[in-house]
């Protein structure tokens, strides 16, 4: 599990907008803020996506900042034809553009290839062929090893010959630390807690993780605002950007939308589809889940307005906004 603080909205934002890590840029020449919102096409948008993307959005314009859409469509099985399209259309309704054309994960599957060939030549990847059953059975075996854990049945050579594999990265050992902007302190042993993990299915589709470290480097993002229910992803995330030698974002997870019974909201949960003709209205419910008081705004556009000045007095106070 994911150490860290309890979120606490009462912590300060960051004293500095550099962004830390290998690429980061010497002190004096700070980076221009990038952020993005990179929705999955498994149905139409519902009051969780929305609150994920009116965050990054308003996170991106508070900094002065550029916004993009990335549709993350690398899991066809999971996909719902048209879904994609009624997205953007939904974001646009709302007054969420993207600043730049949006950006398909379907179309960059040789970028994934390439990074995964590199983690190879490095001896960071390494092939496993083991199934679920094959995995289940030997962590039974080791009734002290935590079940969800990879047991490294394979990271000395495939356990098998035949059949498909999988590749797997070979996780750093240590404690991967963040400082998430709304959460603090992140930490997660990475190969006590995780295990070396996945970054190209047996089925031959790509890894979320993998998919989503190298988009956001090639990118050239620098703020990751998202549903707190990725914050237990952020230390693998690290873990591979720093396997492939890839700067690390800022990190800021806000609050989830669940239903009655306390689910994330999502299509399986019964999440139903926002309302084109009340923007207004969604946006505001989107608001108040941020924890943020009413704006009263009359139109879509006055209450983005009035958003952006709360939000950026919240997250990015005078002194710290980059210049555009
Ligand atoms: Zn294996």
């Amino acid at each position: 599990m994911v150490s860290g603080n309890l979120p606490s909205d009462k912590q300060e934002p960051n004293s500095s907008v550099r962004i830390a890590g290998s690429n980061a840029p010497t002190k004096g020449e700070p980076r221009t803020y990038v952020g993005r919102f990179a929705p999955s096409p498994t149905g139409p948008l519902h009051a969780g996506s929305l609150v994920a993307a009116l965050a990054s959005w308003l996170d991106a314009r508070a900094a002065g900042g550029t916004w993009l859409v990335r549709v993350e469509d690398i899991d066809p099985p999971r996909e719902i034809r048209g879904a994609a399209d009624d997205i953007l259309k939904t974001l646009d309704c709302f007054g969420l553009v993207s600043d730049r054309p949006v950006d398909w994960q379907s179309r960059r599957t040789d970028r994934y290839a390439e990074a995964l060939n590199r983690l190879r030549g490095t001896g960071l990847a390494y092939p496993c062929s083991c199934s679920r059953r094959a995995l289940a059975a030997a962590a039974a075996r080791r009734p002290d090893w935590p079940v969800d854990v990879y047991p490294g049945t394979c990271t000395t050579g495939p356990s098998r010959s035949r059949g498909p594999f999988a590749w797997r990265l070979r996780v750093p050992n240590g404690t991967v630390e963040f400082e998430d902007r709304r959460a603090g302190r992140v930490a997660q042993h990475l190969s006590r807690e995780v295990g070396d993990f996945v970054i190209r299915r047996r089925d031959g589709l790509w890894a979320y993780q993998l998919a989503v470290v190298v988009d956001d480097a090639e990118q050239g993002v620098t703020d990751i605002v998202r549903g707190a229910d990725l914050l237990d992803n952020t230390p693998r995330q690290i873990g591979l950007q720093r396997s492939l030698r890839l700067p690390t974002p800022r990190y800021l997870h806000v609050p989830i939308v669940v239903n009655e019974r306390g689910e994330k909201l999502s299509k399986q949960t019964g999440a139903r589809a926002l309302v084109r003709t009340d923007a207004l209205g969604e946006l505001e419910r989107a608001w108040a889940h941020l924890g943020l008081a009413p704006l009263r705004a009359d139109t879509r556009d006055v209450f983005l307005r009035r958003a952006i000045e709360l939000w950026r007095e919240r997250w990015w106070p005078a002194h710290t906004i980059l210049p555009p």
